[in-house]
């Protein structure tokens, strides 16, 4: 089954860190067991940022062989309409032609260790839409594998708030890594888009106190509506101070870190308690040095790493789709294809305004 579909379409194409080009492209068929989306939206994440600017991550250096691919269309975080796609498709996704699906960015192997004991966003080879062996969806149109993982999303929602869901599924497997529990203090570090996720998440597990932390007051002020019931402007005021204050000296039971900022990580580590939880999502682009005892001997921390947003995706489509969130708010920008790089420049300015950024191809 398929619709009329042209034949070309605009793709930003990578030829390298800082060499993205938009290109006229044949429009992608589907094989077997293959769907073709029309891409609604896509949004510009940091990681996004860190690759267009040649970050070692993605590109290797002298102890690592580069991940991420020239010649692959990049963006990870989309949702649009399924315009083609055969039986064996459409039975194996469980959706229809016509409907529209968030695809999570990890594109499994099934075949790898990881994969085979249910933990694929670990999957050893690790493609990914946008970066690695899948073209992602900063194009009119893309071509879902049938190893992906594909949701189904209200047509209700704006196209941007509906690739949200890749995002926010990420700060919630955060979030569930922490172990929450009713009684404690929960703090988030950052509130840009995975921060405010994290808080909404945080929230969502209803502990005693969720207190998010930035440098921006507007920032904090729309994490209070994410539902924070503090927010401290780190720039302005002690946070490891008021927390301390907060709770008898003893300092916050969890720590959520998702700024990329390594002076966040002693943060954490200072205003946690003893016998306290951090958990640490950020990809960095430095190395981090902090005394390392206060782990072991002084606190006997939990520390935890985060990655994508494995077996959170359901709910954070219901999250986005139930209107808890300020989504407008959050979606501050939306461009067309043409302006790609406007979108680029404009998540690089991390002292900007703006909170998610997505291009609408
Ligand atoms: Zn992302
Ligand atoms: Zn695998």
């Amino acid at each position: 089954m398929s619709a009329e579909l042209p034949e070309t379409m605009r793709a930003v194409v990578v030829h390298g860190p800082e060499d993205y080009q938009l290109e006229q492209l044949p429009v992608p068929t589907p094989g077997p067991g293959q769907m073709l989306i029309r891409v609604e939206a896509v949004g510009v994440c940091a990681s996004d940022l860190k690759c267009y600017h040649g970050a070692a991550k993605f590109w290797g250096d002298e102890n690592r062989p580069a991940w991420a691919q020239t010649g692959i269309t990049p963006g990870h975080e989309f949702v649009g309409t399924i315009v083609q796609a055969d039986a064996e498709a459409v039975n194996h996704h469980g959706v229809e032609v016509g409907d529209r699906v968030a695809c999570e960015q990890i594109v499994p192997c099934w075949k790898c260790r990881y994969c085979l004991r249910g933990e694929y966003w670990m999957c050893a080879p690790h493609d990914m839409f946008g970066f690695r062996n899948y073209n992602g969806a900063m194009a009119e149109y893309l071509v879902v594998p049938k190893e992906a993982l594909a949701h189904k999303v209200s047509k209700d929602l704006p196209p941007a708030h509906a690739a949200f869901s890749e995002p926010l599924s990420c700060s919630l497997h955060a979030v569930e890594r922490a172990n929450i529990s009713f009684n404690d203090v929960v703090v988030i570090a950052g509130c840009g888009p995975i921060g405010l996720g994290m808080v909404a998440g945080a929230k969502a597990k209803n502990p005693l106190k969720v207190i998010a932390l930035d440098m921006s007051d507007d920032k904090l002020a729309l994490a209070a509506k994410c539902g924070a019931d503090l927010t401290i402007n780190i720039a302005k005021q002690d946070a490891v101070q008021i927390v301390k204050d907060l709770t008898e000296g003893y300092g916050a039971d969890v720590y959520i870190e998702g700024t990329g900022h390594p002076s966040a990580v002693s943060q954490g580590l200072n205003l946690l308690r003893k016998l306290g939880t951090y958990v640490e999502y950020s990809v960095f682009g430095s190395d981090v040095t902090v005394d390392w005892s206060i782990i072991s001997d002084d606190k006997e921390l939990d520390v935890l790493g985060a990655h994508l947003g494995p077996h959170c995706w359901p709910a954070a489509i219901r999250m986005i789709e139930s209107g808890v969130l300020p989504m407008d708010e959050i979606c501050t920008n939306q461009f067309g294809l043409d302006d790609f790089q406007v979108a680029l420049d404009m998540v690089a300015d991390t002292n900007g305004a703006s909170v998610k950024v997505s291009i609408l191809p």
